[in-house]
């Protein structure tokens, strides 16, 4: 199904509503459009219509990296040592390949459509460019796909049992490589099936100071936009306070890491200053709350930055720290985290699924994507109710969020193709990836 197409009949937030996608892009939205002659139908009655969700945070190696016993129970900085230090320099070309390939296939399966993963396995000792890896399993699947290209020019001193540090690479190294990357993949374009960030893996361990300003500056000139992590924890607000005497995002600000084309992942230890800055400049978020539940690291302040002005996206983080990377999971995760944390007014699904839609497709100059409305680019899912999960349900637009659990996905289409048709991916052997996917747990494991 592509070209030109009528969804009839989709439960949305607005009433009953048809959908008419021409070319990728949706040319009308509203109620009994009526078909015209030779159009294909989509019968939507009783199903629920959404944009597709937008993953802003994601590591997609890591999906061959869940559960790892002793990253199980431990805060971030034993975690980092446990699992990506001890795992990441084994991550060779079929690990990532099929890492890439079942995390994007998962996403794709959660009713997500464009991801963004922080890629941050850069330097000469990988032996290989991750970039056209990670492009190419996008490609194959048909998701819409953002690199944040990280790495870094300096890393901690873990001794994972390799003895191997993280991978990484001198600075003109990592400019060079940022620059072939965007040649090759990067549309600058609001409707962009393909774009390259900058995002060094975090802004105080990774580069020096000067270093960060320059890949600001570097990106600022490539017109790209800037991502990395910051006060995941309460270590990073400690260390800016001890190394720099101030806090981490006035220190970012300090170094031209603000404003409306940067973002961060996680910001969940924020003063009210932060918070104010960060609206006023309208940095973006990306609020990961299933991985700061998983690590113990609390509960972002997302509302009052939202509210601030700040830009909100919503995203999985890498599954070696979610187990999973499933937005519905995360939403429905965000919705009960924030109740149990301030009470029963302080989340609304509403609320979170324009965050996970057309607020992160703002964080990244997607301005096409992320809505249902004509003129925008044709990425749409629709949820299935008929199961007994959603029987009974005063608000069927919510439920899939409510209710949780694995969606019913009738159709997902991505620009207008569709890529999920009665819940599974065409074309795409899911027996042969699991046993590559074990094949490749068991080689990284030989000697963990
Ligand atoms: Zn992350």
């Amino acid at each position: 199904m592509a070209g030109r197409f009528l969804i009839q009949g989709a439960l949305t937030r607005a009433g009953v509503t048809d959908v008419r996608v021409e070319s990728g892009v949706i040319t009308a939205v509203g109620p009994a459009l009526g078909a015209t002659d030779g159009e294909t139908v989509v019968d939507a009655r009783g199903a629920v219509l959404m944009p597709g969700f937008i993953n802003t945070h994601h590591h997609l190696f890591q999906s061959v990296l869940k559960g790892v016993p002793a990253g199980l129970a431990v805060p971030l900085m034993p975690w980092l040592e446990a699992v990506p230090y001890t795992y990441g320099p084994r991550i060779d070309e079929e690990a990532l390949t099929v890492a890439a390939t079942l995390g994007l296939a998962e996403l794709l399966l959660s009713g997500c459509t464009t991801v963004a993963d922080h890629h941050y396995l850069f330097g000469a000792s990988l032996g290989y460019d991750p970039a056209p890896i990670l492009f190419a399993a996008a490609e194959s699947l048909g998701l819409r796909f953002v690199l944040l290209r990280g790495g870094a020019t300096k890393t901690r001193a873990f001794a994972g049992p390799d003895d191997k540090p993280l991978p990484h690479e001198p600075l003109d190294a990592m400019l060079r490589g940022v620059q072939d990357t965007v040649h090759r993949f990067h549309d600058p374009s609001p409707s962009a099936m393909r774009k390259v960030v900058m995002a060094p893996t975090t802004p105080f361990y990774s580069t020096t100071p000067d270093e960060l300003r320059e890949l600001a500056r570097a990106a600022r000139a490539m017109g790209i936009g800037l991502h990395s992590h910051l006060s995941e924890t309460d270590d990073y607000v400690r260390f800016a306070a001890e190394r720099f005497g101030m806090r981490p995002v006035h220190w970012c600000a300090e170094h031209e890491w603000i404003g409306p084309d940067v973002s961060f992942a996680h910001m969940v230890h924020l003063d009210a200053s932060e918070i104010a800055l960060c609206g006023s400049t309208r940095t973006g978020i990306a609020h990961c709350p299933q991985s700061n539940g998983r690590l113990g690291s609390g509960v972002a302040p997302v509302q009052a930055l939202h509210e601030a002005g700040a830009i909100v996206g919503i995203g999985v983080d890498g599954a070696a720290s979610n187990e999973a990377a499933d937005m519905v999971s995360e939403l429905h995760a965000a919705w009960l985290i924030h109740r149990a944390a301030k009470g029963a007014g302080a989340m609304d699904t509403d609320q979170l699924v324009q965050w996970a839609t057309s607020g992160g497709a703002r964080l990244f100059g997607l301005g096409d994507v992320g809505e249902i409305a004509p003129g925008r680019q044709a990425d749409l899912v629709l949820y299935g109710l008929d199961h007994p999960r959603y029987a009974g349900n005063h608000d069927p637009v919510s439920a899939p969020i409510t209710a949780a659990g694995a969606p019913l996905l009738r159709h997902v289409w991505v620009a207008g193709r569709e890529v999920v048709r009665d819940g599974a991916i065409p074309g795409f052997d899911l027996p042969a990836w699991l046993a590559r996917a074990d094949a490749v747990v068991r080689r990284l494991r030989r000697d963990a």
